[in-house]
Order: C-alpha cells, then sequence, then structure tokens
C-alpha cells in the first residue's frame, strides 16, 4: 500500500506561497513564450471549490486552487497548476476556444503534459492517479523545470 501525503491547509499555504506559485507560473508562461500574455495573473486558493482541483477565470487571469483537494493530493499542484494556465493562455491568445481544444491541447504537450489525457480533476480522478512523492515549494519549482526541460 502506498503511503498517503497528505498534508494540513496551511502547510499546503505556506509550501506553495504566492512567490513560489508565480515562479513557477512563470517558468511555464516562458515555456510557451506567454510571459507578457497574462498581465493580470493571480495564483489563489479557493476554499469553496468541491470537487475540481483547480478552476481558471478566464476573464480575470486568475487560477484558483482548490486547497482542500490538494493538501489531500500535493503531488498534483504542477499539473493543476499547468492545466489551468493552458487555459488562460489559450484564451488569451486565441479568444473563446473549446475548454480542452486543440490550442489548449498544444500548450499542454509543449509543457510536457499529455494533451490527451484530460485531467478532469474531479476527486475519483485524484484518488485513482499514482501517487507520487510529495514535493517541497523548492522541489516543485525544480520538477517544473525538468519537466519543461524535456
Ligand atoms: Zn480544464
Amino acid at each position: 500500500m502506498q503511503r498517503t501525503q497528505k498534508i494540513s491547509v496551511e502547510q499546503l499555504k505556506r509550501d506553495y506561497s504566492d512567490a513560489v506559485l508565480l515562479a513557477a507560473a512563470g517558468e511555464v508562461l516562458a515555456r510557451w513564450n506567454a510571459v507578457d500574455a497574462l498581465p493580470q495573473l493571480r495564483i489563489v486558493f479557493n476554499g469553496r471549490l468541491r470537487t475540481s482541483g483547480g478552476r481558471a477565470l478566464l476573464m480575470q487571469q486568475t487560477v484558483e486552487l482548490n486547497p482542500r483537494l490538494l493538501a489531500e493530493n500535493p503531488q498534483h499542484i504542477d499539473v493543476v497548476l499547468i492545466h489551468e494556465l493552458a487555459h488562460l493562455v489559450a484564451t488569451a491568445r486565441h479568444g473563446r476556444v473549446k475548454s480542452h481544444g486543440k490550442e489548449w491541447q498544444q500548450l499542454m504537450s509543449e509543457a510536457g503534459q499529455d494533451p490527451k489525457v484530460c485531467h478532469s480533476m474531479d476527486a475519483s480522478e485524484f484518488y485513482h492517479r499514482r501517487r507520487r512523492p510529495r514535493l517541497s515549494g523548492a522541489r516543485f519549482l525544480r520538477r517544473i523545470l525538468k519537466r519543461l526541460i524535456k
């Protein structure tokens, strides 16, 4: 049996401070040549999210992260962040496009993600995915970088 890597919401928010999240987002945006695409970008925890790991508020250029689900699955925070950022960049570049359409898929593959896997980020999807080691903020950043170099 794999050990659970659950952390507290407080710990999650300490590990993934604004600075860490924005630095990680900056690396992903650089990979997409999109550093100027989201001048208003905000990444926030929203405790009212229930079953999704995160969501993208397209007009506000905001990524919301689900603190409770991510505290239970901190190993997935990078995937959630990239997934939601891809929605924002696809919209910034192309306007209204299909949520998980070809523009979004292209960005996902450029960021080293499997574009065919549409992570619905609902709770069951979360719990069935393979467990990965939990990451500190610094390791999270390093892994994002490594993933982008591939
Ligand atoms: Zn999505």
